[in-house]
């Protein structure tokens, strides 16, 4: 159990919950792209490239995407476990993210490709490195992440980038991203592709809008952007909800986004704020 959150508090995310966490503010999230999709197995890859995608500007983020998906076609999962080296060139031809390059992207395509012809699919990976003590999914990720990086010699930045390395120590935003989005139950939000793993187990993908909320609900002091504060928020949030502590990320995330609750704090804007009561700056 985690720790004692006030019943006001409670209630408030509670609210935040009912009115964020819906379909129809996915908007131009990137949990909009697996959605296109079917099939599990497509959805499952596609979220996985959403997730490893999902930093900068969301509308750059959209367009690579766009232009990933449409040359992939309508099975990716099967294009990526079929795909040869020239095969993953044309798919990634003068596509580049920041600072992964059209090769980072093919690299990561063939990293994809690989675990589902080794292992069938992402999801059977993550479960054959799972540890039934572990009360998180840190091991599990580990295991998965190190065999997607596949780290030779060779592994360039922007590769590297895509995929980070949990045992780092940084909050892993996109990986947790992702989890959150496969783990948790088809809710019309998140997905709900890899059942009979708790979502109690999910860690918090700390990203400066949950970051900042959670200080200023103060479900952490912690001011760094480390895997630490991400565990302590977590903890925090069992206070919520036991089974389910992150189930409140997608809503929780929208008011920064969106800036509902401003980068800068605005006493004007917090004066009408649902969140005033149980906020540090809205007393
Ligand atoms: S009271 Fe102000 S700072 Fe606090 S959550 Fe609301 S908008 Fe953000």
């Amino acid at each position: 159990m985690g720790k004692r959150l006030s019943a006001e508090t409670v209630s408030l995310i509670d609210r935040v919950v009912a009115e964020y966490h819906r379909p129809d503010r996915i908007g131009l999230d990137p949990l909009g792209f697996p959605r296109r999709f079917p099939e599990p197995g497509d959805r499952e890859v596609v979220a996985l490239l959403a997730a490893c995608l999902a930093w900068g500007r969301v509308q750059q983020i959209a367009q690579v995407m766009e232009r990933l998906l449409e040359r992939l076609g309508d099975h990716p999962a099967e294009r990526m476990r079929s795909a040869d080296e020239e095969d993953l060139k044309r798919i990634t031809q003068g596509i580049i993210h920041r600072v992964a390059t059209s090769a980072d992207l093919a690299r990561a395509l063939d990293r994809i490709g690989g675990v589902l012809r080794d292992h069938g699919s992402l999801g059977a990976l993550f479960r054959q490195g799972d540890r039934g003590d572990d009360p998180t999914v840190m091991t599990a990720l580990t295991a998965l992440s190190e065999r997607l990086r596949d780290d030779g010699a060779n592994a360039t930045r922007g590769f590297k980038h895509l995929f980070p390395q949990p045992s780092l120590g940084s909050a892993c935003k996109r990986w947790m991203l992702f989890l959150r989005w496969v783990v948790r139950p088809d809710d019309g939000v998140d997905l709900g592709l890899w059942e009979g793993i708790s979502p109690s187990r999910l860690v918090i993908p700390l990203d400066t809008h949950i970051h900042r909320i959670a200080l200023n609900l103060r479900l952490t002091r912690r001011r760094d952007a480390s895997l630490r504060t991400a565990l302590e928020v977590t903890e925090a949030l069992r206070g919520w909800r036991p089974d389910d502590p992150v189930g409140c990320d997608f809503a929780l995330s929208r008011l920064g986004i969106h800036q509902v609750c401003p980068t800068r704090v605005d006493p004007v804007v917090c004066e009408g704020c649902g969140l005033r009561s149980a906020c540090r700056h809205g007393l």
